[in-house]
């Protein structure tokens, strides 16, 4: 029996991995640019909180969460997006006592049991930001600006960024009744999934992958024509926040997005560089969602975005060949006494922050140096019984082939 990863779920292998670093080091950089701290949440929650939060009808509660009992007869589910448990820890810990606006990030994996594809995995990860405790429209642009520093920083400049308003407790509503009727009257040509969706959540026929649905669905009344004055001044406010920025975008009257909770502002940007699963990053405002988790009415908003598709969009474009961290000096030993000698040096160097690489193989002086070329050490260092005697031996510089003299008891690096 070999085992092997649960389908959707991937090893990132040792020589791929410098390249998760350097993404992730561009994500904690910019969020400190822009004044966030980090939170980390478990892993797993109480299923409750995820069915409250994202909708028990939305189709990650209802089809594609990992839920499973645990010995105490809990029940228990891997998150499938950041926010829900941001939000609890923020009420359990009263976060908003402290601080009248609070800004979060996070960074991590999500789990959802999606059918896997190119840029589609069951386990994946996000990053992301919450911000709670205003319903200022700048913050709204933050969340747009925030990922769109990081792709532009790490030199994606191919995406493409899509606003709505999904409008709010008082617009939404009456709204929803309407476009039900406009539904109900090409109820019997709509795709099962949409048909289905048609009583209780009519806003997610609007942005159906189905060819014919969209053909239908085409021109059905938009939300955006029918927000209340609250909703379509802030709507407005965002777009003047862009237009000052120069930040392009396009108004997508049918986005809705996939979780119930938004309100308000709701945001998509998307790459060209990627396939059919084209979304790199979504969010929105979620007014009502700190208070439906039982804390006290506070505004937010905020971002997630996908790591894997992130990756895909950077070796779409070339952008991917990251130089995989390489030691500063190989030392090749000949002998018994010299791989002593090569592993305590070793240890004294990295104790000064020198990377340092040596042989455990016991292999010959031309595989050594073979190594250390594979491994792009930056010095090589060769010692046999003559250097060990003398006390002297020979640093060379790989790339120049320019050799120092270095004392063997006291080794610095020419530069
Ligand atoms: P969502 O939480 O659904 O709004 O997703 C936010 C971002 O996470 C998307 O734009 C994708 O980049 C990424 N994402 C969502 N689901 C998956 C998945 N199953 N596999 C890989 N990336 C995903």
């Amino acid at each position: 029996m070999k085992y092997r990863a649960i389908k959707g779920t991937k090893d990132i292998l040792p020589d791929v991995s410098h390249q998760w670093q350097y993404v992730e080091s561009i994500v904690h950089q910019t969020m400190q640019l822009f004044g966030y701290h980090e939170i980390r949440t478990p892993i797993f929650e109480q299923t409750g909180l995820f069915a409250r939060s994202i909708g028990e009808l939305t189709d990650i509660v209802s089809k594609e969460m990992y839920t499973f009992t645990d010995r105490s007869e809990e029940s228990i589910t891997l998150r499938p997006e950041g926010t829900a448990a941001v939000l609890r820890a923020y009420i359990q810990h009263s976060l908003g006592e402290h601080n009248s606006l609070v800004k979060m990030y996070y960074i991590g994996p999500m789990f959802r049991q999606e059918r896997p594809q190119a840029g589609r995995l069951r386990q994946f990860h996000q990053f992301g930001a919450e911000v709670l405790g205003s319903s200022s429209p700048y913050l709204d642009v933050e969340m747009m600006l925030i990922p769109v520093t990081i792709y532009t920083t790490l030199g994606i400049e191919s995406f493409s960024l899509y606003i709505n308003s999904v409008g709010c407790s008082k617009c939404r509503p009456p709204y929803k009744e309407l476009l039900k009727t406009e539904l109900k009257k090409i109820y019997d040509q709509l795709s099962p999934d949409s048909q289905r969706r048609v009583e209780q959540n009519p806003l997610r026929v609007l942005d159906s992958k189905d060819e014919s649905d969209r053909k239908l669905i085409a021109n059905v009344p938009l939300l955006l024509n029918y927000l209340c004055n609250e909703c379509s001044t802030h709507f407005e406010k965002v777009q003047s926040i862009l237009n000052m920025l120069n930040i392009p975008y396009n108004i997508d009257g049918k986005l809705v997005r996939g979780l119930d909770y938004y309100t308000k502002t709701a945001f998509e940007i998307t790459s060209t560089a990627l396939g059919s699963q084209d979304a790199l990053a979504g969010g929105g405002r979620y007014d009502g969602l700190v208070e439906e988790l039982g804390g006290s009415s506070t505004p937010g908003v905020g971002f997630a975005a996908g790591i894997e598709r992130l990756l895909m969009a950077l070796e779409a474009i070339g952008n991917l060949r990251i130089e995989s961290p390489s030691p500063q000096l190989y030392i090749v030993a000949l002998d018994d006494e010299a791989r002593q000698y090569a592993f305590k040096t070793a240890a004294e160097l990295r104790s000064k922050g020198i990377a340092v690489e040596l042989d455990y193989l016991e292999r010959s002086i031309k595989a050594q140096m073979r190594e250390a070329n594979k491994l792009q050490s930056r010095f090589v260092l060769v010692v046999g019984s003559n250097e060990l005697t003398s006390g002297k031996g020979l640093i060379k510089h790989m790339e120049s082939g320019q050799e120092f003299s270095v004392d063997l008891n006291y080794i610095e690096l020419p530069m």
